[in-house]
């Protein structure tokens, strides 16, 4: 199976990465202010390795499977994956918890991201292209109910019109400058 192989030479790549200093920044954040949420499209589980808990992963985790028959979400750590494709103990088979492209996010966490992008005072947007939907249009609610938005990139994406700071750089090297 195809997709698995992939999958399994994913995972085994990113099982000898470590979280970089950006990761363990935003890790510090959540520690500091309670009503933080990270919300990411990254599916490598990084910044739960460096001690993130409230994540809103909109695109799934690679770490994450997910039975095709009941639906049912559990945590898979194997790596190389024991058996290819994987199977759920009901017998049926096991996808990756990963929104493939034409998928639909997860509600919950579209509803999640959305309503604490309305409500926040400060957001921070960093290391992403600011293209892919809906993340893109997070900064943008944000903005309109008045919070104060912050983008770390090294190049100018297309929010960087409207923000309110704009750093120049990698989010690995300003993130832990911005949250010593
Ligand atoms: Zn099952």
């Amino acid at each position: 199976m195809l997709v698995w192989e992939w999958y399994d030479w994913r995972r085994r790549t990113i099982s000898s990465l470590s979280p970089n200093p950006g990761h363990t920044a935003v890790a510090r954040m959540e520690k500091i202010h309670p009503e933080f949420l990270l919300i990411t499209q990254n599916v490598d589980g990084l910044h739960s390795a460096a001690g993130s808990k409230k994540i809103a992963e909109l695109h799934g985790n690679i770490w994450h499977v997910r039975c095709v028959a009941e639906g049912v979400v559990t945590e898979n750590r194997e790596v190389p994956l024991a058996e290819i494709p994987p199977k759920c103990k009901c017998g049926a088979l096991l996808r990756p918890h990963i929104v493939w492209f034409g998928e639909a996010l997860d509600a919950d966490t579209v509803r999640r991201s959305w309503s604490a992008s309305k409500n926040c005072e400060v957001m921070i947007v960093a290391g992403t292209s600011s293209v892919v939907q809906p993340a893109a249009s997070l900064a943008e609610v944000a903005k309109s109910a008045g919070a104060f938005v912050v983008e770390i990139n090294p190049e100018e994406t297309p929010i960087s019109d409207f923000v309110d700071a704009g750093l120049r750089g990698k989010s690995g090297e300003i993130l832990p400058l911005l949250i010593p």
